[in-house]
């Protein structure tokens, strides 16, 4: 069965409860903390702090998925896995495929302690210090209690941060499959043909400053707001990094079931068959400027067989 994300159900319900307790009442929860913490911080501290928020979550994310793969052959679970017509390679009879994935995960392993331990940080302090000395984004990332953001204000933010970030990630990972010397750092990333959470971050350190730095520096430059609301749009943003990754197609899962998110298979395609899907939550650019050809061809004919 073939799981579609948007199509109405009681977990497309679980998915917009969970955007409404991320936007509603998750800045009422932090507000009284985030206050009093950050009041005793410099502005630029207190951005530098959250953004190393996203490096904890990364981590809760992957410890959380890791009992779903060891279970992952349950029928509960395997109804949402997305490449069905193979299992999943820690699962193979053939050993040389085993073997292949363990030794893809220690790779990954050192890949990723050196993506977010080191360039996350070195990366948030360059960003919070150039856009200080600009006089952008850094100095307005204000804590205090006075400025904070009505939700619905956040939720708007929030939307048009996803349509800038979505156009830095499409733009610089389409660069990056058009030309060979960026290909190069790139194709570290699609060493895996079948996702697991945890090769969201599975880059090389110049493709990780590319296509993960530089949308990121991009819509904080552009649309600098409410360090509650960087909040909320970062971890989302990680998120779907991460449910990009799971090889799942979760129904319940906050980042798909709205109009214009792409589906969770459309990046396991990019990663399956490495043709077009250059975006990521959005499937805004991939239909304006094109990069979901193929997929829908692949998503019709596998409808069809089902
Ligand atoms: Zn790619
Ligand atoms: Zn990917």
């Amino acid at each position: 069965m073939v799981i579609d994300q948007k199509r109405p159900s009681i977990w497309m319900l679980v998915a917009i409860l969970q955007v409404y307790v991320w936007i509603y009442e998750v800045p009422k929860i932090c507000k009284p903390f985030w206050t009093n913490t950050f009041a005793n911080y410099s502005d630029e501290t207190s951005e530098f702090i959250l953004n190393l928020s996203v490096i904890l979550f990364f981590l809760c994310y992957v410890a959380a998925m890791i009992p779903v793969y060891y279970f992952a052959q349950h029928p509960w679970i395997d109804q949402y896995k997305i490449q069905k017509d193979k299992p999943w390679p820690w699962l193979s009879k053939d050993e040389k495929t085993r073997n292949d994935f363990w030794k893809l995960t220690k790779r990954s392993v050192k890949f990723i302690s050196f993506n977010i331990f080191f360039l996350v940080p070195v990366m948030s302090y360059g960003k919070i210090m150039i856009l200080s000395k600009l006089n952008m984004g850094g100095t307005s990332f204000a804590t205090d209690e006075e400025s904070w953001p009505k939700p619905f204000r956040s939720f708007i933010d929030c939307i048009i941060l996803s349509i800038i970030h979505e156009f830095g990630f499409y733009a610089t990972h389409r660069l990056c499959h058009v030309y060979p010397f960026l290909y190069k750092y790139h194709k570290v990333h699609h060493e895996y043909k079948m996702n697991v959470a945890w090769c969201a971050q599975h880059n090389h350190p110049v493709d990780f400053i590319l296509s993960i730095g530089g949308p990121g520096l991009l819509f904080i430059s552009l649309y600098p707001c409410h360090s509650m609301t960087q909040f909320q749009f970062i971890l989302w943003v990680m998120y779907a990094n991460l449910d990009d990754h799971c090889g799942f197609s979760f129904p319940w899962s906050p980042v798909r079931w709205f109009p214009f998110a792409a589906p969770t298979d459309e990046h396991e395609f990019h990663h399956s068959k490495n043709i077009g899907c250059f975006g990521s939550k959005l499937d805004i650019y991939n239909r304006l400027l094109g990069g979901h050809e193929h997929y829908l061809k692949w998503n019709e004919k596998r409808q069809k067989a089902q």
